[in-house]
């Protein structure tokens, strides 16, 4: 699928559920958000059939996030479908990881390639201050869980905010010196206004990048196809990567690939843009393929060639993060 402004459109990004077990400060506010009905959620069969019609549109690439996808029962199945579709998409899931441990094998037997984690500190402390919940341990055994059963490479995604983990940079960059890890520094999005962080509290990539220099020589990699936005480093001698996300300031809506399903069945081209397309109605009241392919399609074309976030500062999307899987 190609958009007006001639990019390919080639990666879904699959919400399959709003809810969560945790309440990031960056994400949510304490006391969560009004949970969508279930009736109001996709079923396994309707999201198939999205995929499916986005795969004979041309998507190649399907991440199932969330809320937080691993608190939905029977994830491992919906993937073993999707890996099954005759396009045979690859298949990639983020997750917060607390639930991972325990679902990492059937995830690979179902023919999951790989996993995200979202990781901010390795401070048991500070993770309770951010997810407002205990959990740290359970997150490392999700890892070594994940990294033991073959969903390789383990990416973390790290948003480096100032005065709470801007000095665990370093430690995170360290981690891909033994571990042939992808650690991920994303740039915090300001999204919400309700919630404890601003935009000012975002580390600058830049800044990020100054500090990581520090650790000894930093070699940058060539920008491979299908890499996304990431700006791509190893230390030397390191078995792993680190990638630098400047989401917001980087500019890469010329690069943008993506189309976002939310959990109750919106189609949204940009994750700052509030145009979304009901693909629920349509496929609860007997509309057949070729009209959710329409649907689809119609996204594809709205899609903004540039999202207005940070030209303006707030941005104040309709769904929080959360709510559109990020
Ligand atoms: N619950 C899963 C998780 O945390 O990985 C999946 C959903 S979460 C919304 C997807 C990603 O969005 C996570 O990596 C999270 O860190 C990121 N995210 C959430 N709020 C953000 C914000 N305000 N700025 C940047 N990234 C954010
Ligand atoms: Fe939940 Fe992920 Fe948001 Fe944290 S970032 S509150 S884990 S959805």
């Amino acid at each position: 699928m190609q958009d007006p402004f001639g990019r390919t459109i080639d990666y879904l990004r699959l919400s399959v559920t709003d809810r969560c077990n945790l309440r990031c400060r960056y994400c949510m506010p304490l006391h969560g958000v009004p949970s969508l009905e279930h009736h109001d959620i996709l079923r396994y069969e309707e999201l198939v059939r999205v995929v499916a019609a986005a795969c004979r549109l041309g998507v190649r690439k399907v991440r199932i996030t969330g809320g937080e996808p691993l608190v939905r029962r029977g994830i491992a199945k919906l993937v073993a479908e999707l890996v099954a579709l005759p396009q045979q998409p690859e298949v990639v899931l983020t997750t917060n990881g607390l639930l991972l441990a325990e679902q990492a094998a059937d995830l690979k037997a179902a023919g999951l390639s790989r996993v995200n984690i979202s990781l901010d500190t390795l401070r048991a402390d500070r993770f309770q201050t951010m997810t407002r919940s205990e959990g740290l341990e359970k997150v490392m055994a999700g890892i070594e869980a994940a990294e033991k059963v073959g969903l390789r490479p383990i990416k973390l995604n790290m948003i480096p905010l100032k005065n709470f983990n801007e000095d665990e940079l370093l430690d995170f960059a360290r981690l891909t010196l033994d571990h042939d890890w992808e650690v991920r520094f994303i740039e915090f999005m300001p999204i919400s206004a309700d919630l404890d962080y601003v935009s000012s509290d975002g580390v600058a990539m830049a800044d990020v990048e100054q500090r990581l220099h520090r650790l000894g020589k930093l070699e940058p990699l060539p920008h491979e196809e299908g890499a996304g936005q990431a700006k791509m480093y190893r230390l030397s001698g390191a078995l792993g990567l680190i990638g630098v996300i400047p989401s917001v300031s980087g500019h890469f809506c010329a690069e943008c690939n993506r189309l976002r399903v939310t959990a109750d069945g919106r189609v949204r081209g940009c994750l700052f843009d509030n145009c979304e397309i009901d693909l629920k109605q349509v496929l609860r009241n007997g509309g057949d393929d070729a009209a959710v392919e329409r649907l689809l399609a119609g996204a594809v074309c709205a899609k903004p060639e540039k999202h207005q976030i940070g030209t303006g500062g707030f941005c104040s999307p309709s769904r929080r993060m959360q709510g559109i899987g990020g």
